[in-house]
């Protein structure tokens, strides 16, 4: 088989055989083929698309690159999440002891900040102590515990998408649907939960703002779900205003702490309580989240989960020495307050890295104090923007000029499911 040959059938548009695609993924993940030559097809791919076999060839290689998780020891239903990313989308943190508190044991293998949107780990480290990058067996262990645990994916888990992501980021080739959806999905299958439940970020803080790509993002994972025998859904969910108040990695463990004692904002709450419902619905698990909040199990697996993985849960929060408040222009209400320039404010204020080797401030970030809906009076603070470096306010409140917008009448309250995909 030859390189030249796979990309010049996928150029043309031929759809790629099962040999080929398997040939591929094998022979660049072990470094036989070399990087000009993976970006060319992936190019080509971006162009030409895949099947629906193709892609779960596809999938199921980069599946098989490396390890898959046994997850057999574990006698309670297993079951995972994953969001497509979104600005103050803290739903992880909540959502594991959540649905453990309820009976569930989620492996919840996590990655870090991408562009505007926070990472789940990055969120994690601002707790004194807490390891994320633990031994696979390890984090099987701490399941079977405590029945959660919030770490990274590792070296081992899919190494074929760890090289082709990364190619894709420097090649212009991050924005396809099947590249996506078959690098989402051959990490959550290879993580060997019975069921996964997908939410698929709508609107200006998501990847895919538009409603139409993003249901065809949400069909195409639940599709690659089935045909690889997960039990899978999607809930395409509001990402035009942040999720919560905060947006920024040690505020939003504060807010999820304080969601988990009962005291989590109503979007938030909204979206985290769908999802925890689906996880039962598709497992076939009574159980009821808003009884584990109201009766403190989610927060008390929150502690253990925590402390089963190095952190102090008790220790307090990292908090910024520098902040500086952004003031309504008028009176009225809050008709939008844009996701996308909070989370791009919050990433220049230091919650987000400029190359990847950098490390990312725990305390920076975004407070929104007034949200879509809020009635504001003229020069009333609507955002405080926290930092360690009083040099980073300028460029941070350029990123969110336009972003509040005040009008005479409240805006009509949308739903935060906007719809649901099953197979
Ligand atoms: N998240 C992933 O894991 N892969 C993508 O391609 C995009 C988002």
């Amino acid at each position: 088989m030859h390189a030249v040959d796979v990309i010049r059938a996928k150029r043309d548009g031929a759809a790629l055989s099962e040999a080929q695609i398997r040939w591929f993924i094998d022979s660049y993940t072990k470094g036989d083929v070399a990087d000009e030559q993976a970006s060319a097809l992936l190019m080509a791919i971006v162009w030409r698309g895949m099947t629906a076999g193709e892609l779960a060839t596809w999938t199921e290689a980069m599946v098989t690159s490396g390890r898959q998780l046994d997850l057999s020891s574990i006698e309670r239903p297993t079951v995972d999440k994953h969001s497509t990313g979104g600005v103050g989308d803290k739903v992880s943190l909540i959502l594991a002891p959540l649905v453990a508190a309820c009976g569930l044991a989620d492996p919840m293998l996590s990655g870090r900040g991408l562009g505007h949107t926070g990472g789940t780990l990055d969120k994690l480290e601002a707790i004194t102590g807490m390891q994320v990058d633990l031994d696979l067996d390890d984090a099987v262990r701490i399941v079977r515990d405590v029945g959660c645990v919030i770490c990274s994916t590792g070296p081992d888990l899919a190494p074929a998408d760890r090289k082709l992501y990364a190619l894709r980021d420097v090649t212009g080739t991050v924005e396809s649907i099947p590249l996506i959806a078959s690098s989402i999905m051959s990490k959550k299958i290879a993580e060997g939960t019975e069921a996964l439940v997908l939410d698929v970020k709508v609107g200006s803080g998501a990847f895919l703002p538009n409603l139409d790509q993003a249901r065809e993002l949400a069909e195409t994972l639940v599709g690659i779900g089935e045909a690889e025998g997960l039990k899978t859904s999607a809930l395409l969910t509001a990402m035009d205003t942040p999720l919560g108040r905060t947006t920024g990695n040690g505020l939003e463990v504060t807010e999820s702490v304080d969601a988990l004692k009962g005291n989590g904002p109503d979007d938030l709450m909204e979206v985290t309580f769908e999802l925890a419902r689906e996880m039962l619905s598709l497992t076939g698990t009574g159980g009821d989240p808003v009884q584990a909040i109201e009766n403190g199990a989610a927060l008390e697996c929150w502690h253990a989960m925590v402390e089963a993985q190095g952190g102090d849960s008790r220790a307090p929060i990292p908090e910024a020495p520098e902040r500086r408040t952004l003031a309504a222009e008028r009176s009225g209400f809050v008709t939008h307050l844009d996701a996308r320039a909070v989370g791009e404010a919050a990433w220049r204020l230091g919650a987000g890295r400029r190359r990847k080797e950098h490390d990312v401030s725990a305390s920076a970030g975004v407070v929104c104090l007034a949200k879509p809906g809020d009635e504001v009076e003229d020069g009333q603070p609507v955002l405080e923007l926290h930092t360690e470096d009083h040099g980073f306010f300028e460029h941070a409140l350029e990123a969110l000029a336009g972003a509040i917008e005040i009008g005479a009448e409240p805006p009509e309250p949308r739903p935060m499911v906007l719809e649901r995909i099953r197979s």
